[in-house]
């Protein structure tokens, strides 16, 4: 089996199952990357985990591909959002990479008073979102939001749902999030220009908000988005 082959599929998965496949999936596969029928590779879906299946069609518009056997169970990611402020095309492309391979279970893009958010692609980051799952072994795939301010995206909040405010104008050490493991938990990073004074004091102002520092240099949007996993992983998530 060519393992290197990990498709994501909208389509249930189990023993025998049949799985059409669309037209840029057949590209891929048959066009792109040559496969023909009996072909094997992993497929998953976000909910039946991942599947080893064999290609029983092959066309240049579709193609049918049938279930053998379970490879991996659905291994879920903790309870950690993603909250941050658009920024460039290929620096927010990267954060949506990255929250996914490191474990994200959503990302919720925030519209904040210095974000400039002109052109921002909701399905475009899905599927960045998508094609990360499917290179780095995940069986899960985080929904990525559309956009939404942040005034509302903080009017509707859950208050169980701890929130790590990544604020560059703080030195709260990190450790300070070992206090409340249980909880779900969403990291909030700031655009290029920062929160705004008002937002910061919104956040700073929250009983659920731990304001984090993540040390002493000013780190630009998409390596504090990485930096902060890192930190909640190591500290509370599914790394130890
Ligand atoms: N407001 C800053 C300025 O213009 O000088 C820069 C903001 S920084 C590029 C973008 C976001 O990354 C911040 O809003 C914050 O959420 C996060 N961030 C960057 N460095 C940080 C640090 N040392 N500690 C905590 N958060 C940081």
């Amino acid at each position: 089996m060519d393992a290197k082959i990990r498709l994501y599929v909208d389509h249930p998965l189990g023993a025998g199952q049949s799985v059409p496949l669309d037209r840029a999936q057949a590209h891929y596969l048959f066009g792109v990357m040559r496969k023909t029928v009996g072909a094997q590779l992993l497929l998953f879906n976000g909910k039946d985990g991942e599947w080893r299946a064999s290609v029983a069609e092959a066309g240049k518009r579709g193609g049918t591909l049938i279930c053998e056997a379970q490879t991996k169970p659905l291994q879920m990611p903790p309870d950690l959002w993603l909250c941050f402020a658009p920024i460039k095309k290929a620096r927010t492309d990267f954060i949506v990479e990255k929250a996914t391979e490191m474990g994200a279970s959503r990302i919720v893009p925030m519209q904040t008073e210095f974000t400039n958010s002109g052109g921002f692609k909701r399905e475009r980051l899905q599927a960045h979102a998508v094609e990360a799952a499917e290179q780095c072994g995940g069986t899960y795939v985080p929904l990525v939001d559309d956009i939404a301010r942040i005034d509302r995206i903080l009017a509707g909040w859950d208050t169980s749902r701890q929130i790590m405010f990544c604020d560059e104008t703080l030195s709260v050490s990190p450790a300070a999030l070992t206090l409340s493991g249980a909880t779900p938990w969403a990291i909030f990073i700031g655009p290029e220009g920062g929160f705004s004074p008002r937002e910061r004091e919104r956040l700073r102002g929250l009983a659920h908000a731990t304001p984090v520092s993540l040390g002493p240099r000013i780190l630009r949007a998409d390596t504090a988005a990485v930096a902060a996993m890192t930190v909640w992983q190591q500290a509370l998530g599914d790394w130890t």
